[in-house]
């Protein structure tokens, strides 16, 4: 058991990396960060910023033989950064695990392998599969890149095998992967955290919904149906237990206009649908992090209120000011709402920049307060 008073190390400065220090300082741990970015949200906040590329040696080095455990926030950190590290220092959660949630093929493979349905696809590794892959499904259709993609980045809708065709060269010819178009009944996510000992542990299952294939809100409890949510939950299980994962982990899922389960992907880490618990349950995600990591014992997830969490995209800021700024007086103002802002120094259309939890009695309600609260910051 690492116990605190103990140092962490954080691969990655971004939001989720910022969360997570602070559930790990209220918890009495110190927290070490490697990330390139000097002002990188989780960087401000940690007690010592190690500058320097994720495999530079010497940073890895200093890290390992300064940290007790080290885990991650980004899913793109090198499988190979987390292996040599491993060599010297606990490293949760494992580099295989990180590697499948890295290429959209491997990982479909992966969900297979576990007995689950992947969103149907086609693999695209050179010109001449696009035929074969065009054959697998049909249009209405998205194009990703395999690796690489977030925040619905590195995505193309198509409709003709043409349009696959320069989806393909507009990525320059990248691997890719064509999907199926799913006709959407909603989307669901499952927050879990597993330890060593193979004890796993689930946030209830959030609702998503997403605009731009960016996600705008989360909505808790989920207005799905109770069998495929227990189904959802039972997946994501199977899924860690294969991973032999350690660490928090999401599942994001599409329930289809059928009611049919398909995985969308693995998140290896913490997740943005996830940040409702930080308000609204008794444990957040960040810390059940910091306990899965440390082998302390899983607290408690329950929901102690119905929640909706709505993210802000840099596009709420007055980006037409040298210095963007955003009319936080909305939230601030709202009696049932918590602002949580990730300190970035750009805002930029499309970035998260901090979201708000907004609780209510009833999922309805509190969806209400969020969108008044979302209108008025965006009718500044
Ligand atoms: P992130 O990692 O931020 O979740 P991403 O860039 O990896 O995003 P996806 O999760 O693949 O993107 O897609 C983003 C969103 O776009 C989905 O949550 C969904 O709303 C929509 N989307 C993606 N693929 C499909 C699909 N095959 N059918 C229907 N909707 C889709
Ligand atoms: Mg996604």
């Amino acid at each position: 058991m690492i116990l605190p008073d103990s140092t962490i190390g954080m691969l990655g400065g971004g939001q989720l990396g910022r969360m997570f220090i602070n559930a790990a300082h209220n918890l009495g741990y110190r927290v070490i960060v490697l990330e390139p970015d000097p002002y990188s949200p989780a960087g401000l906040i940690a007690d010592e910023h190690i500058v320097a590329d994720y495999d530079d040696v010497n940073a890895m080095q200093r890290l390992s033989e300064s940290c007790d455990v080290i885990t991650t926030e980004f899913e793109n950190i090198p499988a190979f950064v987390l292996e040599t590290l491993a060599t010297s220092c606990p490293v949760y959660p494992n580099a295989s695990a990180v590697e499948k949630a890295q290429d959209r093929t491997v990982e479909k493979a992966f969900i297979r392998s576990c007995g689950l349905l992947p969103v149907p696809y086609g693999a695209i590794t050179t010109y001449s599969e696009i035929a074969a892959a065009v054959e697998k499904i049909d249009f209405p259709a998205i194009m990703k890149t395999a690796r690489f993609g977030y925040d619905g980045k590195g995505q193309a809708r198509v409709n003709s095998l043409v349009e696959v065709q320069q989806a393909y060269n507009n990525f320059e010819r990248q691997h890719c992967v064509l999907e199926q178009m799913i006709d959407l009944k909603c989307e669901i996510s499952v927050i879990l955290a597993r330890n060593e000992a193979g004890e796993s542990h689930c946030f209830p299952v959030a609702e998503n919904i997403h605009i731009d294939g960016i996600l705008h809100q989360s909505i808790v409890p989920a207005r799905a149906d109770e069998d495929i949510m227990q189904a959802a939950q039972v997946a994501a299980k199977r899924i860690a237990d294969k991973m032999e994962y350690v660490g928090v982990l999401a599942v994001e899922f599409f329930i289809s206009q059928k009611d049919e389960l398909l995985v969308n992907e693995i998140a290896p880490r913490t997740h943005n649908s996830g940040h409702y618990s930080m308000d609204a349950c008794i444990t957040s995600q960040f810390e059940q992090q910091v306990r899965a990591i440390c082998g302390l014992s899983f607290a408690d997830s329950r929901l102690l209120s119905p929640v909706v969490m709505t993210n802000m995209l840099g596009d709420l800021w007055d980006l037409t000011l040298d210095k963007p700024v955003l009319n936080a007086k909305p939230i601030l103002k709202s009696r049932t709402s918590k602002l949580h802002l990730y300190a970035k120094r750009e805002a930029r259309a499309g970035r998260k920049m901090g979201h708000f939890n907004t609780l209510a009695e009833t999922t309805e309600i509190a969806q209400k307060e969020a969108d008044a609260i979302f209108n008025a910051i965006k009718t500044q």
